[in-house]
């Protein structure tokens, strides 16, 4: 049976991609999902050859036929996202600003505008030293959108059950809007990454509520836990009330910092952190794979 393990933080930055590249490493069989399309850096350490890309259509945008245009104006006084404007005597469409909402197409008298489809990223199926990838890259200018990381999702399970993988890890969006809930939807297990900063608990608490609004298994994992032993007990606190299992907590490590320098991966360093995410992987896959 196929099983998703989905590692997530309330907001960037907390290490949850050093936490998915160690993951790869630490798995027999794993295809990889890198559902941070926003700011996606595992290929840094995975380096993934591109097997297959495909286009993706997100959005629709309208154009506009100067030909047909009688100047009128009605375009820019229906549009609520100010994305019509005029200049050197003519209306033109900042396609940047567009949302694809169709009012100025339904109310332009003559027909000069159209919809049409835009393309707003591509996914890939990659692979690398140790398995399958799935991920993506979105087009300059726009914004991440579940659909893609759908498709990204999809992409490595379809992967996966073809070939017969066991585990897919998913690397997800921070945060907790659209692109987290796109990255949990179907995991089976939620990792949660969280700091000991001052935001850092807040922060764990959405992403908790989050997966919990999902009725997911989750655990916490507690990175750099020593730079702020105070934070890191209040965050131990709320998740003994709330009955969170903590998978382990990560020390800080200098070690960290040169493995990222380097592009590669901390597990394939002997250090504190390693031993420690060894040992969290260890736990994980005890659980999931039981179920
Ligand atoms: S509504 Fe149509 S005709 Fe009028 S300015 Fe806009 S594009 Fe031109
Ligand atoms: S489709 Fe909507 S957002 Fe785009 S230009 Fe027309 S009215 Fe504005």
């Amino acid at each position: 049976m196929l099983r998703q393990i989905a590692i997530v933080s309330g907001k960037g930055g907390t290490g949850k991609t050093t936490l998915s590249a160690s993951f790869s490493y630490l798995t027999r069989e794993r295809v990889m999902a890198d559902c941070d399309v926003d700011a996606p850096n595992l290929h840094i350490i995975l380096k993934p050859e591109v097997k297959n890309a495909h286009k993706y259509i997100g959005s629709k945008k309208a154009i506009l036929d100067q030909s047909k245009c009688v100047k009128c104006g009605i375009c820019q006084q229906v549009c609520r996202f100010d994305a019509i404007s005029f200049d050197d005597d003519k209306y033109f469409i900042k396609e940047y600003a567009c949302e694809g909402c169709n009012a100025c197409v339904m109310k332009c008298p003559t027909k000069a505008l159209k919809l049409i489809d835009s393309l707003s990223g591509e996914y890939y199926l990659s692979e690398t030293q140790k398995g399958p990838m799935a991920h993506a890259l979105l087009q300059p200018g726009e914004e991440t959108t579940g659909g893609l990381i759908a498709e990204v999702r999809k992409e490595a399970v379809r992967v996966a059950r073809e070939k017969d993988i066991p585990i897919v890890v998913i690397d997800g969006a921070p945060g907790i809007g659209c692109p987290a809930t796109s990255s949990v939807t179907s995991a089976n297990y939620v990792v949660i990454v969280a700091e000991p900063t001052m935001s850092g608990l807040h922060d764990l608490k959405r992403i908790v509520q989050t997966v919990e609004h999902f009725r997911i298994p989750m655990g916490i994992v507690i990175n750099k836990y020593n730079i702020n032993e105070f934070q890191t007990n209040k965050i131990e606190k709320y998740c003994e009330d709330r009955s969170l299992e903590i998978l382990g907590k990560i020390p800080y490590d200098a070690t960290v910092k040169t493995a990222t320098e380097q592009a590669k991966s901390i597990m394939f360093y002997e250090c504190p952190a390693s031993h420690e995410i060894r040992k969290i992987w260890n736990k994980i896959e005890n659980k999931v794979m039981k179920r």
